[in-house]
Order: C-alpha cells, then sequence, then structure tokens
C-alpha cells in the first residue's frame, strides 16, 4: 500500500472544493480523462486478478501488488494497450498523472480488501474491487505531482494539460492562504458530480490545533432545516438530530406576538416604546439561545468527525425563499441564518481538531436527489417524498444529511475513505486560533 502522507509538525489537511466553468474543449478533455482513469483503473485490476489467477494455477507466487510496481508494468505497455480502433496511440493527450491514479485506485482497493478480510478495518467488509463502468462508476481523476496552481485573479485553477480553468465561484478564501504561504496544495481531484464539474484542491494548512478528533475516519454530512435545527447523516444513515430548543420555540411565538401587538400601537407612543424594547430583549435572547445551542453542536462535532459536510453558499436558498408565503419564509430565513453560524464556527473549529470541513457546491441538490438511486427530481417544499425512479420514500432532511455526507467522498478522495483524513499530533502555537478572521463568513 502507498505510503499514507503525513503533514510535518503544525499542518493539518483540509479541503475547498470549486465548481467549474468550462470551455467546451475544457469538459471534452476533462470527460476523455475521465474515461482515461477509469481505463488505467481496469486495466490495473486485470494484471492483479491475472497474477492471482496465475498463482492458483502454477504455485508461483509473483511479487504482492504494489502501485510502483504496476505503473512500471502500465507504462511499459500503455503504448500497446492505449490504441485506438484505427490504430491510434491515444495515452499522450492524457496527464500521466491521471492514469497514475487510476493504477493506485486499483492497488489501493486491492489493499483495502485484503485488509478488511484480515480484520484490519473498522467498518462495512469490503469486497473485492470489480471494473469501473461508465456511468456506474464516479467520474473522477486526481492530480498529485504535478503543478496546480490558483492564479492570482481569485477566478482560475491551472492544472496540468487541461490548463487554466475558470472556477464557478471565487477562490478568494483558499487562495489568500497560499499567497500568504499558509496554505500548500497536496492534490486536486476533478469530479462529475450530476452536471456539474467539480474541483476539489486538498492543502496542508498551518495551524495550530488543541486536541485531536476522536473518531478520524468518520465522514458526515449536515442539513439545516427548517423543522429540525440539523440532522448529521453518514453515508449509510442518520445519526443525529438537533432540535429546535424548546425554549427557543416559545420565545419566538412570543415575539412574532410581540411584534403583532407593536404593529397595532401608535408609533412613538409609551406604549409602542416598552413593546419594542420588550421585542429587542427578546430578540438578544433568541439571539444567545440560538448561539449557545449552535457552540454546543458544532464543538461536538468539530471534535469528533474526521470530515463534516455543511453546504455551501446560501444564494440558491435564498432565491427559493421568495416563493414562500409568511411563516415559511420567516423560518427558512431563520435556517440560512443558523447555516451560515455553522458553517462559520465549524470553519474555525475544525481545523483546532484536526477535522476536515467540505463546503459542498451550492448547487448540489442535496434535498431533491435520492439518495438510495440518485435520481433527481422536483420535490417542492415537501417534507416526505418518493423517489419517481426507485420508489424509496424519503423524509427531506434525513436524504439531505445522507448526500451530504457522501459529498464527503469528493474532497478526500486521493485518501481511500478507511484511510480516513491525516491529523498531525497536538502542537500548541503562539499564532492564535483566530486565523478566521479577515476571511469572509
Ligand atoms: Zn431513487
Amino acid at each position: 500500500m502507498s505510503p499514507k502522507y503525513t503533514p510535518p509538525e503544525g499542518q493539518i489537511i483540509q479541503a475547498f472544493t470549486f465548481a467549474l466553468d468550462l470551455t467546451p474543449e475544457q469538459a471534452a478533455s476533462v470527460a476523455r480523462f475521465f474515461g482515461a482513469r477509469r481505463f488505467a483503473f481496469n486495466w490495473t485490476l486485470a494484471q492483479i486478478k491475472a497474477d492471482l489467477e496465475h498463482y492458483r494455477v502454477t504455485g508461483e507466487s509473483t511479487d504482492a501488488p504494489s502501485f510502483y510496481s504496476l505503473r512500471k508494468r502500465w507504462n511499459a505497455e500503455k503504448s500497446n494497450v492505449c490504441v485506438t480502433d484505427t490504430g491510434e496511440v491515444w495515452w499522450s493527450d492524457v496527464s500521466k498523472e491521471v492514469f497514475a491514479d487510476g493504477v493506485k485506485g486499483a492497488t489501493d482497493a486491492y489493499w483495502r480488501w485484503q485488509k478488511s478480510r484480515a480484520g484490519q478495518l473498522v467498518g462495512r467488509r469490503v469486497g473485492f474491487p470489480r471494473f469501473k463502468k461508465r456511468g456506474k462508476d464516479r467520474d473522477r481523476f486526481s492530480f498529485s505531482t504535478a503543478v496546480m496552481r490558483l492564479e492570482a485573479d481569485r477566478r482560475h485553477l491551472t492544472l496540468p494539460v487541461l490548463g487554466t480553468l475558470r472556477t464557478h465561484e471565487n477562490t478568494r478564501r483558499l487562495e489568500r492562504l497560499i499567497a500568504l504561504e499558509r496554505a500548500k496544495v497536496l492534490s486536486v481531484t476533478v469530479s462529475r458530480y450530476g452536471d456539474r464539474i467539480i474541483a476539489a484542491v486538498r492543502v496542508a494548512v498551518i495551524r495550530p490545533q488543541q486536541a485531536r478528533v476522536t473518531q478520524p475516519d468518520s465522514m458526515i454530512g449536515i442539513d439545516v432545516g427548517v423543522r429540525r435545527l440539523a440532522t448529521v447523516a453518514t453515508r449509510d444513515g442518520v445519526i443525529g438530530e438537533l432540535a429546535n430548543p424548546r425554549a427557543l420555540e416559545r420565545r419566538l411565538s412570543e415575539l412574532r406576538r410581540l411584534q403583532r401587538q407593536r404593529c397595532r400601537r401608535t408609533r412613538g407612543s409609551r406604549q409602542y416604546k416598552e413593546t419594542a424594547s420588550k421585542i429587542t430583549r427578546l430578540h438578544a435572547e433568541v439571539a444567545n439561545q440560538r448561539q449557545h445551542t449552535i457552540h454546543v453542536f458544532t464543538t461536538n462535532l468539530a471534535k469528533t468527525h474526521g470530515v463534516l459536510v455543511v453546504e455551501g453558499l446560501d444564494a440558491a436558498s435564498l432565491l427559493q425563499q421568495k416563493g414562500l408565503p409568511g411563516a415559511r419564509s420567516r423560518r427558512r430565513g431563520l435556517s440560512d441564518a443558523a447555516l451560515g453560524e455553522i458553517r462559520r464556527q465549524l470553519r474555525y473549529k475544525c481545523p483546532w481538531y484536526g477535522s476536515t470541513l467540505i463546503e459542498a457546491d451550492r448547487f448540489f441538490p442535496s434535498s431533491k436527489t435520492c439518495h438510495d438511486c440518485g435520481h433527481v427530481q422536483h420535490i417542492g417544499s415537501s417534507e416526505h417524498w418518493t423517489c419517481e425512479e426507485c420508489s424509496s420514500s424519503h423524509q427531506r432532511d434525513d436524504n439531505a444529511a445522507i448526500n451530504l455526507a457522501r459529498w464527503a467522498s469528493l474532497g478526500s478522495v486521493g485518501a481511500p475513505v478507511k484511510r480516513g483524513v491525516e491529523h498531525q499530533t497536538e502542537s500548541h502555537s503562539a499564532a492564535g486560533d483566530d486565523t478566521r478572521k479577515g476571511s469572509p463568513t
């Protein structure tokens, strides 16, 4: 198995994802790269299978499959296997890193199976790797050694062979860390998610840490909703909920009552002022209560799980909100505020404990994608819905949280799921915890 990357003392790993706006030529290259990675994966798996079969038949043992030996074999063979029907050799159109990634994917999958068989992996049993079929497999590839950089205009990412790609959103947060030499790019994974092509940039960030995360292998999605404050799930199912605290609910309805009352009173009157000051006080109480609840929640999550996924920027939900009437849009507004706050807190708490926060692309349809079959359908604002494709029924928030948890495999590709997230041993530095200052919240 390839050696685990251990970041130097005082650094932690973080992943930043960006949706890409590709030109038609770039999109065609990316699609070719997806196919090429799959091709190299399948070729490598076939070699491993052939070796096992050879051993079974003859009893002559071959070298244990290793990335280095198989990549060497691939390089020796590629001119013979990468040939089109018309006899053209095509490997030179694709970055060699993409093939290396495919070879590595197959060897890692083999060793995960071996370790799982030997009982060395926690969690669900891992099967023998299977050949990847187009459409069944997540389209993706990673670069890990070549030149990868974020451009200073904060709107472009440059990758080997593909060139300079436009990012859909500003790369400011990451670009700034890199420019200050506080972060270094380790790898970039490009994947398809629905119609969008996403680049996940893994970086080593120099930040202080106070303690270690307790379950570094755990990956969770956090959906912030209207009915419950938050739902927490792994890729396999819901593991927790955060209800709106009762006391908060009570204060909210009291707040709405006072707001109606104030409307009936004459502006500037003594009664008006009285109601207004009650409202101000209640607002502050509500804010404190929510803040406290969210702090306890985020600290607990950041301390416990290795990878956390939340929804990204809120622009999409703000647009949806327009159509919703009265109470619901107020609630929607509240949950958006809660999402912003949860994300803001996780952004600085995760690095403290060495966990990784991933902000899913804001166009990722986490609510309306069926987590059983991947079908996307219109679900309006209903709480329960049934998939048109596979007829499984879903609770909106549960389904969204599970989909978000699965998004985690994007940000940490390159590190196989079971290997979890690298983290360093405890170190304290005077640089302070408040590295988030100056970054947008
Ligand atoms: Zn379905």
